[in-house]
């Protein structure tokens, strides 16, 4: 599903500042990832090019064998709104929108009729457990009910890329659990899912773990039981780690 080969990527600012140093990454459709790394060795830097967000200096990015480097922006736009979803570190919520607003906006941009965006903006808070705060604008909502509108908003496409930068990083033990039991039925439908994060437990829901560190590829960990939940998930023991 994505290929990224060599990828480069240097930020000019006044002094080029080198963040990926020649990253490569297969994704297989359908696959689980997690991405851990030190604060500041790429991860979000990665996941953007991932999701068509930005382009790498050198090194392409193939989705769906489309090499998304060579597009020029209207054509990357296009294949991001149609096969990504976006959970960003920072939520990126519109202030001035309502929860269900913010909900249904990707699908405002693919045409979708306002009865049905928010027949289906609803469906996804409800699955976040959020119903009772779809009017709500961003600024009357806490950290995490704020993440929660941004992971409902990353599924309003039904992306066949979910890409997910710290998804439970504002969450209690018990919500997180609950988006990773949303992320596990995403990935049984088919869905590939990478997501980001800085707690192993979270990382052990995905079948393998891409170690970055100071822009490069550290290793990849290949994890032998893809679902640490089986005896039902949704509480605290979900987040002990055992190795
Ligand atoms: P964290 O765990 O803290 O989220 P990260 O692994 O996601 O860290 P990135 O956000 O990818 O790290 O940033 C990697 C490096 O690139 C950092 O040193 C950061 O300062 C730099 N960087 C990120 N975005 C930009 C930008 N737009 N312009 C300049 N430098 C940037
Ligand atoms: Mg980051």
């Amino acid at each position: 599903m994505v290929s990224v080969r060599d990828v480069h990527k240097v930020y000019e600012l006044g002094e080029p500042v080198p963040v990926l140093n020649g990253v490569s990454l297969d994704l297989q459709r359908g696959s689980y990832t997690a991405i851990m790394g030190p604060s500041g060795s790429g991860k979000s830097t990665l996941l953007n090019l991932v999701g068509c967000l930005d382009r790498p200096t050198t090194g392409t990015v193939h989705v769906d064998g489309v090499d998304v480097t060579t597009l020029d922006d209207a054509k990357r736009t296009t294949v991001r709104r149609d096969k990504v979803g976006f959970v960003f570190q920072q939520f990126n919520l519109m202030p001035k929108l309502t929860a269900i607003q913010n909900v249904a906006l990707p699908l405002v941009f693919k045409g979708v009729p306002r009865a049905q965006r928010r027949e289906r903006a609803r469906e996804l808070l409800e699955r976040m457990d959020m119903s009772d705060r779809g009017d709500h604008h961003p600024n009357e909502l806490s950290g995490g009910q704020r993440q929660r509108v941004a992971i409902a908003r990353s599924l309003a496409n039904d992306p066949a890329l979910l890409l997910a930068d710290e998804p439970t990083g504002s969450l209690d033990s018990e919500t997180g659990a609950r988006i990773m039991g949303v992320f596990e039925e995403l990935h049984e439908a088919g869905n590939t899912i990478v997501l980001v994060t800085h707690e192993r437990p979270i990382a052990e829901h995905a079948e393998r773990i891409v170690h970055l560190l100071d822009g490069e590829l550290e290793r990849i960990e290949e994890l032998a039981d893809a679902s640490p939940d089986e005896d039902g998930g949704g509480t605290e023991a979900d987040y002990r780690w055992t190795s």
